[in-house]
């Protein structure tokens, strides 16, 4: 079994594979501003088992496409999707984020949770904006900073793990330059990343070992998983999760600037 193999054994039958809820996902609709609208062309990308896109196919009035890398994720979400008669709403595609195959100016919202780090979060909100219609909404979760100070073997995890990470603000800097106007940030509480995530996964650690037979690929991922566990437990004041809600800024409302220069077309 390759490394791709065993973790799609360890994360299949977990609810999320990212820190997150239903609540926080919810809260970030409500910020989205998206209540009253119909017919919604929505993405979510990175979805894996699709948590999140099981919640806005039942929140919205939208026809989601659902987009990851590793099919036994999308099985799982088409058979949830099926048993939730919400099969009409949601359509999976098995894609990279970074080439998900939508038209340009496609969207009316692009959803991703927990999984834009996989291409850099610059690049992929750049990447995805062209995706959006004008005023179209982007919902992105992201490992945030949440002190302007913290332990220095905490700084030195992340930054070897993730060299993107940064503060809200920064991460907000970044959104702004790429031609969006942020319209909210909050912070995922702490239940998400225990409850919503390292409590259902610690659970499955011990029969992971023993299905793979201790195999010295199986113990490195149980490892590394402690130990972003045992960081999270200890440091948890210092980094989370940050989710982030922007509107692709139209170029109309900023004619005076040459916006050409600035953002990418
Ligand atoms: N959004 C889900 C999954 C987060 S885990 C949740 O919150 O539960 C990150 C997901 O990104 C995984 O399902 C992984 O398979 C997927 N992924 C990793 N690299 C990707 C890429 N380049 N394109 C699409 N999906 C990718």
């Amino acid at each position: 079994m390759d490394n791709l193999d065993l973790l799609v054994d360890l994360y299949v039958d977990t609810p999320r594979q990212g820190p997150g809820s239903d609540d926080a996902t919810r809260c970030a609709l409500a910020l989205a501003g998206l209540g009253g609208a119909r017919g919604l062309a929505v993405a979510d990308l990175g979805c894996g088992t699709g948590a999140s896109t099981l919640l806005l196919a039942r929140e919205l009035d939208a026809t989601i496409t659902a987009v990851d890398l590793l099919p036994a994720f999308l099985a799982r979400l088409d058979g949830a999707a099926v048993a939730a008669g919400l099969a009409d709403r949601i359509a999976t595609r098995c894609a990279s984020m970074d080439e998900p195959g939508f038209e340009d100016a496609s969207l009316d919202v692009i959803w991703s949770e927990g999984a834009v780090y996989n291409i850099g979060f610059e690049h992929g909100v750049r990447t995805w904006r062209r995706l959006l219609k004008p005023g179209g909404i982007l919902a992105v979760s992201e490992l945030t900073w949440l002190t302007a100070s913290r332990p220095a073997e905490l700084t030195g995890f992340w930054e070897s793990q993730y060299p993107e990470v940064a503060a809200a603000s920064a991460k907000i800097a970044v959104l702004e330059a790429a031609g969006y106007s942020p319209i909210g940030y909050f912070p995922l509480p702490e239940a998400c990343w225990l409850d919503g995530y390292y409590r259902p996964l610690a659970q499955r650690l011990d029969a992971f070992l023993v299905r793979h037979d201790h195999a010295p690929a199986a113990v490195a991922i149980v490892e590394e998983t402690r130990r972003e566990i045992d960081l999270y437990e200890r440091f948890s004041a210092y980094f989370g999760y940050g989710f982030y809600l922007a509107r692709r800024t139209d170029e109309h409302e900023l004619e005076r600037e040459s916006v050409d220069d600035v953002w990418p077309s």
